[in-house]
């Protein structure tokens, strides 16, 4: 007998991420996949997601929906991101409860962690003490994403996961110079700066702070791979009181040393200023991924590979 296909929904499948996971699962022939569009769906719009939810009865979501944006646009978008988030993840979560969905993946990101914090950063040290001013209205969206999850399945039982992922860049980024995230927003600026054979460059920020980066398609594989671990095993790795994972590769680089390296690539000799009247942000957001990898779970993709991959793409969108 031919096995039913399970019905997977995902949520914000125009976002970088989302659009990364749905490519994925198009190529794998047990699932029928969902995506609407926002016009059809708004997922701020609770009503509409609760019938959308218990028409269709999907086995199996996965919640990329978010506002997500750099430092600079959580700065100056602050209602947005903690409105946004907070409404749509409290409507997919819910509706995934009423409709009895059997599994659904969160995606947060390692902002959730206290600003002075030990490094790596561990599953644990979430809420150990104040978050990071830049992001904090962004960061408590997550957290309660975090909590809805683990509240819904220690009440209820359900399979609810949430995986923390550090800075996410590759195709199908926003290279926006105000609103994006640091390796998108400089491969625009430098690039720019080339063309404009620029002889000086400023860059935001004293240079200092580390990310941790993860190339897209790594991460929706790292997805992919987290919803297929068996129920018993993941809930028993993310215990006693936490549904989180972090997803990552662990590595940390300096903002200075990213422009470099950035430079290189793109081929820019200009000098760089580094302009301090911009925030740092986090001092270090480097993840702890002993419990990722204990699944066995990689990322492959250098950063050098990455940012070649995602210039390329850059380039492909703007002279297209
Ligand atoms: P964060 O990880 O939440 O701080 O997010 P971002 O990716 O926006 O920023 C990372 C770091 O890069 C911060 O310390 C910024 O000040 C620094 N940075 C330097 N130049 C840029 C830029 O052009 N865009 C962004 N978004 N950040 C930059």
């Amino acid at each position: 007998m031919r096995k039913k296909k399970l019905k997977v929904f995902i949520a914000g499948h125009k976002g970088m991420l989302g659009a990364a996971i749905l490519k994925k699962l198009k190529k794998k022939k047990n699932f029928k996949l969902f995506y609407e569009s926002k016009k059809k769906l708004d997922l701020l719009n609770q009503k509409q997601v609760d019938t959308y939810f218990l028409k269709n009865k999907f086995d199996i979501i996965y919640l990329c929906a978010a506002r997500v944006g750099g430092i600079w646009a959580n700065k100056i978008y602050p209602a947005n991101f903690i409105y946004e988030n907070l409404t749509i993840q409290t409507n997919v979560i819910n509706a995934a409860y009423k409709s009895k969905a059997s599994k659904l993946l969160f995606i947060g990101s390692t902002c959730i962690y206290p600003k002075h914090c030990k490094q790596p950063l561990k599953e644990e040290y979430l809420l150990s003490s104040k978050l990071e001013e830049s992001n904090e209205p962004y960061a408590i969206a997550k957290i309660a994403g975090i909590k809805l999850c683990e509240s819904y399945n220690r009440q209820y039982q359900t399979d609810f996961r949430s995986v923390m992922a550090p800075n996410m860049y590759g195709e199908g980024d926003s290279f926006d110079a105000e609103k994006s995230h640091v390796i998108s927003g400089l491969i625009g600026k430098i690039y720019n700066a080339k063309k404009k054979k620029l002889k000086k460059l400023s860059v935001w920020g004293t240079g200092k702070p580390i990310r941790e980066f993860l190339y897209v398609d790594d991460a929706a594989d790292i997805c992919i791979k987290v919803m297929n671990i068996r129920k018993e095993i993941f809930h028993k790795l993310v215990k006693p009181n936490l549904s989180h994972l972090n997803i990552g590769n662990g590595i940390g680089i300096s903002i200075k040393n990213l422009v470099f390296l950035i430079k290189n690539i793109i081929g820019y000799d200009g000098q760089i200023n580094f302009d301090t009247s911009y925030p740092d942000g986090h001092p270090k957001k480097v993840a702890n991924i002993k419990k990722l990898t204990t699944l066995g779970i990689k990322s492959k993709t250098t950063l050098d590979k990455g940012i070649k991959k995602t210039y390329d793409f850059y380039l492909k969108q703007k002279f297209k």
